[in-house]
Parts: structure tokens; C-alpha cells; sequence
């Protein structure tokens, strides 16, 4: 049953029925700060920041969620050392786009295409998605990107179906206690996105929110606006925007067509607040990239998602030939796994192609990323393209202590002659080791700890026989929708 404007308006009383549903607990979301010190010692410590550079052997010396040291043999008695060699050690990665709330559909409709994802998920499951379902989906999606190596994810929430479905969203994240944003998006029941009163109830909702949960910037999580589609809608895109100044958040932004950056622009409304995500596939002219660039926009690409839904072929080549560094996203857990190590090797693989084929018909050499340039796409760009650039995405001492250690030991990656090139093309989630969210141990030597696994598993299961019975209530094949 569609959720209409009553169900919407008792939202928050529905919230009330989720497990273990405690809002003050989310609301003071900065989290206790680490006791003592931690030296992380004799690592191959790729720090992304220019002027502590890569060192082959290396320390990081942490304390109460900071980043106090990084340097070549670090003395510090009074610390808990981890050893970390055979293991590099990274900042933690960052996912720019993720439609969190989808994580139970994992490998549903594997053999449908995208206009067989938009049907089946946003079409037939999103509008009946209870706030439970939410909940979970942001739990699981949250859980697994940790264990992936992902400290932080922006959560491209458009399951907005009420206030209830938000408050969800944001206590999954919570409850992951990983780093997170939580992009206020919007509903895909029509019934809630068009209704004659729908302005009011969005402003009225994303004030509260924001007063809510995100009253300081200085908090594990923060807050965003996921926009209408500017082709759509470019009305209500504009309102999003001016909103988002107003309350002083970022804005993300599906660009499905081209056209969308053109409109933004000569509304006067581009600015280096913004993300555009699957730039690839709005055929965008050379002038749209240009407009981009000159207003500081920056790029989410979820490169093995766009390519196995038939977005486009991303280019790395020309995004750089604007200035424009992308960030890597998941996208959606439905077609691809939570995994940003694939995302990277997807954007290598489609450069490549793009670029042999470019010079097999116009001659001369292609053009190849380089792949150091790849792992700063999936750090210091991703902080840069959800705003925390100040706090995250180098391991600089100063910033927070969010960072990954990968075993390099593995049969399947020795021998790791380049560390930064085994990363970017072999590691897979199970070879990250170690991980660190705000100096807080999220994964320690292969096992994620501080999280009933179980009852992740056991919320799962209950969010996936309501999707599987809506699935086979409207008739769609679980294969190919
Ligand atoms: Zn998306």
C-alpha cells in the first residue's frame, strides 16, 4: 500500500515501533574519544598528503580520535602498538553515493537492466519500504562498508516516504558508528513526491532534522541535501539548493541528462558546495564540464555500478582535462558489492578501453591514469566532495583518525612490489586487516567488533521476507524483475 499524506504526517509516531529506537542517542552522535595512545608501527604508510608523502616503513601515532604523528620511527612509551608490518596502511576510504536504504536487495534482478532496477526498486519496493526496512538497510550497508575499508559514507537517502523513514535512515547510520552523511533526499511513492503539499512538508522536515540530529558540524555525522533531478524538476531542485545554503549543508545531485548543469548555471546557482553524480552518463558537453569546473563542483563516480547498468563508460581523461578529480562511490548494493576497490579498478578498466581505442583510431599513445592519482580519488577527493577535506582523506597529523591497515601478505597479493598499485588493482575487502573510525577500532586483525552481527543478521532476515513477499505480491522474477 502506497504511504499517502496521513502515514507521512504520523511518521514520527511510527518510529517509536523500531528496535531499540533511542533518538537522543543519535542526536549526540559525536562519539567517546579513545582512551590512550595507539602507535600503529613499521607500516607501509601511504599518506596521500604531499608534504608527508609514502614512507616504506612508517608510523602513525593516534590519540582520543586524532591523528597525532606520522614519520619514519616514532617514539611514544606510553602507547599500545600494533604491528603493522607486511600491512599498509591508508586513510580510510570514502564513498561519495550510496542509496544505502537498497542493501537488502542484494543480488536481486541480477539479469535486469536499469530500466528493470528503477521498476523493481524504486518503483514497486521503495514506496511500500516500511521504516524498519530503512533502518536496516542503512545498518547493513553502513556494516559492510566498514568491513570494507569505507570510514565514510555519504547515505544518498531518497526513501523519504515520511519524517519516520528519515529518523530511521539516520539511527542505522548511527548505529554503525561509522563516519557518515546523511543526505536528506526524497520519496519514490508519487503520492508523497507529488502531493499538492509536498514543499511544506520537505522544509518543514529537513529544519527539524537538522535541528534534531545536526545542531554542530563537530559530530561523527553530518548533514546533506540529495536534490530533485535538475532535468526533472528544475523547480524543486532550486529549492533544494537555496535550502541547503540557507542551513549551511552540501548538494548532491543525480545530472541523468544533459542540460541539467546549463540550467544550474544560468540560475546562477553552481558553486563548490555541489557533487554531481554519474557525470558519465548525461553525455554532458565539453561547455557543462567546463561550467563545473569553474564553480568548484565536484564529481561522485560509481564506475563499475554505471558500467553494469549502462549509465556510460566513465572517463577519467575527461574529467582531468577540466581539472575535475572524481570520487568514487558504491551506488547501490542491488548490482554491485560494497566494495571500493572495484569501483577504483572499474574507472582503470574504462579509461584504459576509452583511451586505447581513442588512440588505436586517432594515433599516437593513450593516455593512462596514473594509479597513484586512483587511491587519491577514493580519499582526499571523496573528503573533499562531502566537505569533511579539513577533517579526513590524508593521514595528516591534526585531522581525525580515520585509517585502514591491508594485509599485504596475503597468497593472493604477494609479492606487493608497489603497495599503492596492489591496492588499487588486487585487494578485495577481506585483506583489509584493520580499521579506524575517529580513533575508534571498528575492525581489529580481520573481525569487525562492537556490533551484534547477529542481530544484524536477524533484522536482515525479517527486512528481506517482506521484500521478497512484495516482490512476489507484484509479480516481479527475482532474477530479471
Ligand atoms: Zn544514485
Amino acid at each position: 500500500m502506497p504511504v499517502g499524506r496521513r502515514a507521512f504526517m504520523g511518521g514520527l509516531a511510527a518510529a517509536t515501533t523500531l528496535p531499540a529506537f533511542h533518538p537522543a542517542a543519535a542526536q549526540s552522535n559525536k562519539p567517546a574519544a579513545a582512551k590512550g595512545k595507539t602507535l600503529i608501527k613499521g607500516g607501509y604508510v601511504v599518506s596521500m598528503d604531499k608534504t608527508v608523502g609514502e614512507l616504506p616503513v612508517g608510523d602513525v601515532l593516534i590519540e582520543g580520535g586524532k591523528i597525532l604523528d606520522v614519520g619514519k620511527s616514532i617514539r611514544a612509551a606510553d602507547a599500545t602498538v600494533i604491528d603493522a608490518r607486511q600491512k599498509v596502511v591508508l586513510p580510510g576510504l570514502i564513498d561519495t553515493h550510496r542509496h544505502t536504504w537498497e542493501t537488502v536487495t542484494r543480488s536481486l534482478i541480477s539479469e535486469g537492466d536499469l530500466a528493470v532496477y528503477i521498476k523493481v526498486i524504486t518503483g514497486t519496493l521503495g514506496p511500500r519500504y516500511r521504516p524498519e526496512d530503512v533502518y536496516i538497510g542503512n545498518l547493513l550497508g553502513a556494516v559492510g562498508a566498514l568491513n570494507a575499508g569505507i570510514t565514510t559514507m555519504l547515505d544518498w537517502s531518497h526513501i523519504t516516504n515520511s519524517p519516520a523513514h528519515a529518523d530511521s535512515a539516520i539511527k542505522g547510520l548511527a548505529d554503525s558508528g561509522m563516519r557518515s552523511i546523511y543526505a536528506y533526499g526524497y520519496s519514490p511513492d508519487p503520492a508523497v513526491a507529488k502531493a499538492p503539499d509536498i514543499e511544506t512538508r520537505r522544509d518543514t522536515d529537513i529544519r527539524r532534522i537538522k535541528q534534531q540530529y545536526f545542531r554542530s558540524d563537530d559530530q561523527l555525522m553530518t548533514m546533506a541535501i540529495a536534490t530533485r533531478d535538475v532535468a526533472g524538476t528544475p523547480k524543486k531542485a532550486f529549492i533544494d539548493i537555496k535550502l541547503a545554503r540557507e542551513l549551511g549543508m552540501r548538494v548532491t545531485m543525480h545530472i541523468t541528462k544533459a542540460g541539467g548543469i546549463t540550467k544550474l548555471n544560468e540560475a546562477g546557482l553552481l558553486g563548490p558546495d555541489m557533487t554531481f553524480v554519474h557525470t558519465d552518463g548525461i553525455e554532458a558537453t565539453d561547455e557543462e564540464y567546463q561550467m563545473m569546473a569553474a564553480h568548484g563542483g565536484t564529481i561522485s563516480t560509481s564506475s563499475a555500478t554505471e558500467i553494469m547498468s549502462g549509465h556510460g563508460f566513465p572517463s577519467a581523461q575527461r574529467w582531468l582535462k577540466y581539472g575535475l578529480r572524481p570520487s568514487f562511490s558504491v551506488d547501490n548494493e542491488t548490482r554491485m558489492p560494497a566494495d571500493l576497490f572495484a569501483q577504483m579498478r572499474a574507472l582503470v578498466m574504462s579509461d584504459h578501453m576509452l583511451e586505447t581505442d581513442r588512440a588505436r583510431k586517432e594515433g599516437g599513445k593513450p593516455t593512462l591514469i596514473p594509479i597513484r592519482d586512483v587511491l587519491e580519488f577514493a580519499t582526499l577527493q571523496g573528503a573533499r566532495a562531502t566537505g569533511l577535506d579539513a577533517k579526513v582523506g590524508t593521514l595528516t597529523p591534526g585531522k581525525r583518525a580515520d585509517l585502514i591497515l591491508i594485509d599485504l601478505d596475503d597468497i593472493s597479493l604477494i609479492p606487493a612490489t608497489d603497495p599503492v598499485a596492489t591496492v588499487v588493482l588486487r585487494v578485495q575487502p577481506a585483506n583489509v586487516s584493520w580499521v579506524f573510525v575517529d580513533g575508534q577500532v571498528k575492525k581489529r586483525a580481520g573481525k569487525l567488533v562492537g556490533i551484534d552481527l547477529n542481530r544484524v543478521r536477524r533484522l536482515t532476515n525479517v527486512s528481506t521476507k517482506y521484500v521478497l513477499g512484495l516482490m512476489r505480491d507484484a509479480g516481479e522474477d527475482i532474477r530479471s524483475g
